[in-house]
């Protein structure tokens, strides 16, 4: 397949090995992070730590929307369900993640809750005209890529007079995290998370373009290679860092050019800020309250906000105390320091969010 095939090559993938190897400093280490959790899964389904020198070690990041969303969200929408009688939709992996009381979404559908695995929101619209009598909520989590889709569905059932559906919207925000890390303790204190540079994610930038990331590199002197979702292209970005590195650089530099422009999808954007605006502060696991990094549906949209049209009231819920996924999610533990990993916690039986989606960094060890 076109833009598959050739990023996926063996032959190729040995070649940029050997060139990594050649590139990197015995005397030095190189400690990257791929935000992204699509990155993640795609270094370790193809095995890239096994390609690298042992002084480069990959970093997992916070870009997994399943694994970010806090318990007290999960119990939002399971309250919908349960309590409100609404139909709950949402994506297939969001079923999965542990809530308050033993529950989860799929548990809370075993219960009697009408809670419904949808592709698209566009299914979602389609079940609320199916059922005029009954309140449809689309549970909307994601990044940057999963937003525009949301924001088109809005203006959709805005303009259709569609009066029984609204969206419990926990859509998040890329470089709000990436500044949260940055600033952490952990990177900035006392180091215990040494950060050499960025991979940036892929999909996120084919949105929001190459630009956000300047602020990072410049006022951080951090370099960031925004890359494809391929081994290859996690490869070469890599290789393209280990080069920054050694030359003291700290530039964005884009190795995806056949999809990430610098200015991205304006179209796209200019979609998302005619129906959302940023909140104030949003709790992220893992990251605990980060300012103006997530996004709420503009008052001119406000009868689909489910949050407003149930007077829906968010409750912190502390995680799981044996799961590490807070601090992996800083990149401050790795999955087998957790003691449940691979025992208790199994992608079948997940007793944490990064457990959860294939992009996790749990379910991806
Ligand atoms: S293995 Fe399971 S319990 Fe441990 S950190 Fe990962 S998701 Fe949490």
């Amino acid at each position: 397949m076109r833009y598959v095939d050739e990023f996926r090559d063996g032959t190729l993938a040995q070649g940029l090995a050997a060139a990594i190897a050649a590139e990197v400093q015995e005397d030095r280490r190189y400690n990257f992070m791929e935000f992204c959790g699509g990155h993640t899964h795609a270094i370790s389904r193809y095995g890239v730590p096994d390609l690298l020198p042992p002084n480069v070690r990959m970093i997992h990041g916070p870009g997994c929307p399943v694994c970010v969303l806090p318990i007290g969200r999960i119990d939002l929408a399971i309250r919908l369900a349960l309590d409100e009688g609404a139909i709950l939709c949402t994506y297939a992996d969001t079923l999965r993640i542990p809530a308050s009381d033993g529950l989860s979404l799929m548990r809370a559908k075993a219960r009697g809750g009408d809670i419904r695995m949808v592709y698209a929101v566009t299914d979602a619209l389609r079940i609320a005209r199916d059922h005029p009598d009954r309140e449809v909520v689309f549970f909307a989590i994601g990044f940057e890529t999963t937003t525009p889709p949301t924001a088109v569905a809005i203006r959709q059932a805005q303009a259709e007079g569609l009066r029984n559906f609204s969206v419990l919207c926990c859509h998040v925000l890329t470089p709000s995290a990436i500044m949260n890390i940055l600033e952490s303790p952990e990177v900035r204190e006392l180091g215990t998370v040494p950060l050499d540079g960025f991979i940036g994610p892929a999909h996120v930038s084919t949105v929001i373009g190459s630009r956000p990331y300047a602020f990072f590199a410049e006022e951080y002197r951090k370099p960031v290679v925004i890359a494809g979702f391929e081994p290859l292209d996690v490869m070469q970005a890599i290789r393209m860092l280990v080069r920054q590195v050694n030359e003291g650089r700290a530039e964005v530099e884009n190795e995806f050019t056949r999809a990430v422009t610098p200015e991205g999808n304006r179209k796209a954007q200019d979609l998302v800020s005619e129906v959302f605006e940023l909140r104030r502060s949003f709790e992220w696991r893992g990251l605990g309250e980060v300012p103006y990094s997530a996004l709420k549906i503009r008052v001119r949209y406000g009868e689909l906000d489910a949050e407003r049209r149930f007077d829906l009231r968010y409750q912190p819920v502390a995680d799981n105390k044996a799961c590490e996924c807070g601090a992996i999610l800083r990149g401050v533990k790795q999955p087998t320091d957790c003691k449940l990993f691979g025992t208790v916690c199994t992608p079948e039986t997940p007793m944490g969010s990064c457990m959860v989606s294939s992009e996790g960094a749990c379910a991806a060890h």
